[in-house]
């Protein structure tokens, strides 16, 4: 067990903390209305420690496999972490997944929604749910379009029982990423959703503007990592 007595500054994250305060600020938002995800994808426990020494403790990771290989032993050794799963999940890692993370922020498809159900009864755990909708409409990218979003999330509700809490998004490389975030923020809106996951390194000043209430910041924290993911 680590017990930290008391914060150990880590430069990534005070630095990324006091820009998205800044950014609540300049948005005329309520203080710490937005939360930090710290996306420790490809980095192994001994980068993620000083990040919770910090007592920082919300993460993401889109790997279940990567995932399973350091948060069981971390989330043992620090009280409260809140571990969000931000990349896709197959339906045969639904059980690991669904006993691992606190929140799934990538449901895309009926199916996981009816399997998710399903291993939330048989594993005793839900884990929080957010929907990933495909702003961009590109067809190599998961998420629901954005003019099935509303049926979907009625569908998770009325035939699988589920929560969603919120939406999120991953905007094309290419294209001005405030056009997604607006667009998400409406289609949240409109379906009486609460959380918005959206902005990434390079813009997650620009989500906070526009609604984020989840910023998912991975190389801006972390250093840049080793090999695109
Ligand atoms: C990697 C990743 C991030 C963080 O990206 P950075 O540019 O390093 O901040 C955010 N969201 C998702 C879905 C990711 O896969």
């Amino acid at each position: 067990m680590t017990v930290a007595s008391q914060n150990e500054p880590h430069d990534g994250l005070s630095t990324v903390e006091a820009r998205v305060r800044d950014a609540e600020t300049r948005a005329g938002r309520p203080k710490n209305s937005v939360r930090l995800v710290a996306v420790s994808k490809t980095f192994g426990a001994e980068a993620i420690r000083p990040v919770l020494d910090a007592g920082h403790r919300i993460f993401g990771e889109n790997r279940v496999q990567e995932s399973l290989s350091k948060w069981p032993e971390l989330k043992s050794d620090y009280v409260g972490v809140d571990l969000h799963l931000i990349g896709p999940l197959q339906t045969n890692k639904a059980k690991e997944a669904v006993g691992l993370f606190d929140c799934i922020q990538t449901l895309d498809r009926p199916k996981l929604a009816r399997v998710l159900a399903q291993t939330f009864d048989a594993v005793g755990r839900t884990p929080r749910l957010f929907v990933q909708v495909n702003t961009g409409e590109e067809e190599q990218k998961a998420g629901i379009m954005p003019d099935a979003v509303d049926g979907f999330v009625e569908e998770c509700r009325s035939d699988y029982g589920l929560t969603i809490e919120g939406l999120m998004c991953i905007p094309p490389v290419d294209e001005e990423a405030a056009l997604h975030f607006s667009l998400l923020a409406s289609i949240a809106e409109r379906n009486g959703l609460d959380e918005l996951s959206m902005g990434m390194s390079a813009d997650f000043e620009t989500a906070v503007a526009l609604g984020a209430t989840y910023v998912r910041v991975g190389s801006a924290i972390f250093g840049e990592r080793a090999k695109p993911v």
